[in-house]
Order: C-alpha cells, then structure tokens, then sequence
C-alpha cells in the first residue's frame, strides 16, 4: 500500500531529508491497522522492524497487561529503532491505545536510509540521544525518591535522630557494624524519667519540645562512632559498635546523665526552665550474643535503675539480686 507523504504527520526522523527520497523510501513501505489493545511489540522479544505512528496513539508498558503505562507514542513518532538497529531483544510491551496505523520499517531499510542520508542519520542521533537523556532523568529520579524514602523511613521525625528502622533498613550499617565486631558492643537505653508527669503537667507539645531538646544533647555528647536513635515515646536506645573498653562506654552513659540533669532545659514553646532527668541502663555483649538479647539486658538494667530511685546509671552486671 503507497503511503502519500500529505497523508503523514510530521515525523521527526525526516526533517530536513530531502523530500524526494522520503517518498521513495516510503513507497517501499507498507501500512499496518491496529486495533485498541492490539499487541505491536512484545517485551523480550527480538525485533525486525521499527514502526513510524502514522495515526492514533501506542502504549509502552512493562508487563504483558497494559495497566501502567510507562508513556505513549504520539503520530509522527517512532518505536522499536534501538532494538532493531542495535539486534537487541525488545526493552518493553507496546500495544495499540486506539485505532492506529502504522508503519513497519525493516532494519536493512533503516540502515539504507541511514547511508543514503546524513540527515536522516543525524535525527537517528538526535532521536537515540534524546531516549538515553530521558532514561538516565528517569533513572536518576527514581534513585533520588528511593533515597529520600529510605531516609524518611529510617528516621524520626520528632528528633530528627534515626529510628528503630535503621536496625532492618535495607543497605544500613547495622548488621556490619553489630557482626563485624565480634563482641565487642554495647548498647545504652535512656529513658526520661517521670515523663508522663511532665506531659500532665506542661502539655503534650512543651513535652515534644523536651524530646526534641534531650535528643539534640545527647547527640552532641555520643561519640562520632556511637549511633543514636529513638526507640519509642521517650525512650533512646545508643548503640555503641566496637567498644573494647568498656569502662569508657560506663562513662559515656554517666557523662549523658549529667549532662541531660545539670541543668533545666529552656528554650521556645517552654514557658519556665524544665527540670529533666534520665536513667540509663547498660549492656555489653557477651560472645556472640544476638542483637535481641543484649537490648533486653539493657532493658533490664534500665528498669533497675528506675527501681534505684531514677536519674542514674545501671549497668546489667550491676544489677542488685532480687530481695
Ligand atoms: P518512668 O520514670 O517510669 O519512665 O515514668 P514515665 O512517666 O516517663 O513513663 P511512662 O511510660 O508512664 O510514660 C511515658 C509517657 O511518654 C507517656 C506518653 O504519653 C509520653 N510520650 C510518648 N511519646 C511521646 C511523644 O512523642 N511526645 C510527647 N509529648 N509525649 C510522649
Ligand atoms: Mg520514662
Ligand atoms: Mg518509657
């Protein structure tokens, strides 16, 4: 069937190619209907033709049913070239959206084409050029929302600190820095005290600003190796990787209960100077003791240090045998 070049849209891939040409090229061309749905190319597949959009619209998709479009295709446009010209199998589906019509153009025609005009081969270029440009932006953006949900979903948003999250996030540092060490780790669980009774009494949002004020002193006082993170309400859990000696790690919990004690916290959304203290449990691992069982002796050591009297430091093997 004769293609009539009045009949076609502007096609990118001929401008500036000189007209005559164009129409003898197409004349060696056939014409294709496709129905809405109709499957055109087929994902995996290896491709003898590209086509040319003549009329209608195509839809390209990455599973078999087009349910998500990954775009479509527009008259004058082109599928299938880098498949073909390059003998690679087909990157994804492509059906008809509606009644359209096409134009197969096998690959020794593309390549006569390509010789027989430079201009043509520069649109070729450009036309490749511009599916690369548009791949990479893709790519990069969905590498960019990954990492910003990756963050999102490590951290707390009170805070600001890590979450409990990051002990299972995917790609996180807590499984090399918890087994790469051998035993030598510790962990630290702070929890404020009577922090209902300040809640009660200032409101639930001068208690946020507590948080927020206890978070931020405690991460300018742990160490550049030590990690930080809330573990729920108004609990902190401070993992300590690499802890040969463990003494140093005792006072590092004393320095964080001083520090969070000695002075009221101040600040906006405080009307007065709020007094706040905190109790710290201790742990350190035991041969190759699991990540559960160390954080549940920290727990235990926290819990004897609130039966203690509060605002002070327990470590696990300082816990008094029961009465
Ligand atoms: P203890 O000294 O035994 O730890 O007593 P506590 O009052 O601190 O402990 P309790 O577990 O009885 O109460 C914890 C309170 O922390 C209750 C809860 O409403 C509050 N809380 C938890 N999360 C938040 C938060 O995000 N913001 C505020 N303002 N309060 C919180
Ligand atoms: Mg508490
Ligand atoms: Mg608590």
């Amino acid at each position: 069937m004769l293609i009539h070049l009045q009949d076609i849209p502007l096609i990118p891939l001929f401008e500036e190619v000189d007209e005559e040409m164009v129409i003898t090229w197409l004349t060696h061309c056939d014409q294709r209907v496709l129905e809405p749905g109709e499957r055109l190319i087929e994902r995996d597949q290896p491709l003898m033709h590209a086509f040319l959009l003549l009329r209608g619209e195509l839809m390209v998709h990455l599973d078999p049913s087009p349910s998500y479009s990954l775009g479509t295709v527009q008259p004058g446009e082109c599928v299938g070239e880098v498949s073909t010209l390059c003998g690679l199998p087909a990157s994804a589906y492509v059906s008809a959206a509606v009644d359209s019509v096409i134009c197969p153009v096998p690959r020794n025609e593309l390549i006569t084409w390509a010789r027989q005009s430079h201009q043509f081969s520069l649109n070729l270029i450009n036309l490749l050029g511009r599916r690369l440009s548009t791949s990479n932006r893709k790519l990069s953006d969905e590498q960019q929302t990954g990492e910003e949900l990756r963050t999102r979903s490590i951290t707390d948003p009170l805070t600001g600190v890590l979450n409990r999250g990051w002990i299972t996030s995917d790609g996180a540092d807590f499984q090399r820095l918890f087994e790469g060490n051998g035993s030598a780790a510790s962990v630290l669980m702070v929890d404020i005290d009577h922090f209902k009774a300040l809640n009660d009494s200032l409101g639930h949002a001068a208690g946020d600003v507590v948080l927020r004020a206890v978070a931020s002193r405690m991460a300018s006082l742990v160490r550049s190796t030590d990690v930080l993170l809330r573990w729920g309400g108004e609990e902190f859990l401070i993992f300590c990787p690499d802890t040969r000696d463990v003494e140093a790690v005792k006072r590092l919990a004393q320095r964080l209960c001083d520090a969070i004690g000695v002075e009221p916290f101040r600040g906006e959304g405080l009307e007065s100077p709020v007094p706040v203290t905190v109790s710290i449990g201790v742990a350190h691992r035991l041969g190759d003791e699991s990540w559960e069982a160390l954080v549940d002796r920290a727990d235990q050591a926290l819990y004897a240090a609130k039966a203690a009297g509060r605002h002070r430091v327990m470590g696990y093997d300082q816990i008094p045998p029961q009465a």
